[in-house]
């Protein structure tokens, strides 16, 4: 099936007992055991089925089973938000003393995760100087257990070369991690490229409606844990927190999102509820027409806003002279995102004051919503960081992310419009 038809039907069939046709919500903790040794066959995985709720979830795994279609992977596993699914995704393959290595350009609250709390445990980040494959494999060294890179960089736009990447990561011996949550399947599927390791903030294109928090891990259940053995000995050697479990003999190629189910969501319980997950799977179902049209009305803001003397510059990979175009090309098929940044002229005096002129862009932080949303990095997601660390992650002081909506382009572009226009009259 493409990708169109798996946002609506992949991952579930009519359950046999009601035929119910949409996603039932199993709004429930537990799930009864038929005797003593059942119950044990299903804690020793054993046997198929549920136990309780933090494990695994009906109405989870089909929202599980859609994503993982969706991307290409072999399975997936449902969190809480995009950042759980971050902080399971490194820690479910490093130990302390070991590294990542990663782009520079990057959410805020990943950069905080990486610059500030993973180093706390003993896990370092080693942050490239660009999005190069050269500048990434320069900061891999012996401890590297992984590369880190989103697809379509939040807010900085840029488009890494994840076939380049996912080629430094094989020569290492190690897995590419992608955050996919901005481009979504629609655009790009990395693993299609060589990408190992899947994330996503399903709180954005993915839900769609601005409503619902919750994140995803995808394995492609192509790395090769087993012949990197002492590299990632957590995958083949036995577990002493679960009696012993090899996770390469029990699950094979799906030895890592086993383990990140058995021990990180078992443990740590950043669950998705089953109620907001129901919710993300109604947001699924339109996010291919919904991402058409998104990436069409971007296309139209951004020549407007290319073509207006108010405006200084306009970061959009559509635009042939982008340095991003032909990787848009390569990757997105041509369709750049919706997410487009640009700086208004008059600075940061400028720019705050076409921001408080918006009226029906929304001024918040958050991206991917239906409605059309207007954000300013450097006083909001990005504002812990220094000006240097801002530039790095390509944030300046001016700059206005959009994220282009679905609704009327003219009305869109009427409140650009008068915004600009109250900006510049000062
Ligand atoms: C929003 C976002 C996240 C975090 O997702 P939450 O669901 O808000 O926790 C991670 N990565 C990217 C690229 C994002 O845009």
């Amino acid at each position: 099936m493409r990708n169109e038809t798996i946002a609506i039907h992949g991952g579930y069939e009519e359950e046999s007992t009601t035929k119910a046709v949409a996603v039932p919500i199993y709004q429930t903790v537990a799930y009864a055991f038929d005797s003593a040794a059942h119950g044990a066959a299903l804690f020793n995985l054993e046997v198929e089925g549920y136990r309780y709720s933090r494990i695994a979830n009906p109405t989870c795994d089909v929202l599980e089973r859609r994503v993982a279609a969706l991307e290409g992977g072999l399975g997936a596993l449902s969190v809480s938000t995009g950042q759980a699914a971050l902080h399971y995704a490194v820690l479910n393959l490093t130990e302390s003393g070991r590294n990542i290595v990663s782009v520079p350009q990057l959410y805020g609250t990943t950069y905080t995760l990486f610059a500030h709390m993973l180093p706390g445990f003993g896990i370092n980040v080693r942050f490239a100087e660009s999005d190069q494959p050269a500048a990434i494999e320069k900061m891999v060294n012996v401890d590297t257990r992984a590369i880190f890179c989103e697809s379509v960089g939040n807010p900085a736009g840029n488009i890494c070369d994840i076939e380049a990447l996912a080629n430094v990561a094989r020569k290492h011996g190690i897995p590419l991690i992608v955050d996919n949550t901005v481009a979504t399947p629609i655009l790009l599927r990395p693993i299609d490229y060589g990408a190992d390791i899947i994330v996503h903030s399903l709180t954005k294109f993915m839900g769609g409606h601005g409503t619902t928090l919750g994140g995803a891990i995808v394995d492609s259940g192509k790395f090769p844990w087993a012949k990197y053995a002492q590299q990632f000995p957590m995958f083949s050697e036995p577990d002493a927190s679960y009696h012993g479990l090899v996770y390469t003999d029990h699950f094979g190629p799906a030895a890592y999102i086993g383990r990140c189910r058995s021990v990180y969501q078992r443990v740590v319980g950043s669950v998705l509820s089953p109620l907001s997950a129901f919710q993300l799977l109604q947001g699924i179902e339109t996010v291919a027409v919904r991402i058409a049209r998104h990436v069409e009305n971007a296309r139209e803001v951004a020549n407007f806003l290319r073509r207006d003397a108010r405006v200084d510059w306009v970061n959009y990979a559509g635009f042939p002279d982008n340095q991003y175009h032909a990787l848009a090309q390569k990757y997105l098929g041509g369709r750049a995102c919706s997410l487009i940044t640009f700086g208004i002229r008059g600075g940061f005096e400028g720019g705050t004051r076409f921001y408080d002129a918006l009226k029906l862009v929304k001024r918040l932080v958050n991206l991917g919503d239906a409605k059309s949303l207007a954000c300013h990095p450097a006083s909001t997601t990005h504002r812990q960081m220094s000006t240097e660390e801002q530039r790095k992650a390509g944030v300046t002081p001016e700059m206005i992310r959009l994220s282009i909506g679905i609704e009327h382009v003219d009305d869109i572009i009427a409140d650009l419009d008068q915004a600009l226009e109250t900006a510049a009259a000062g």
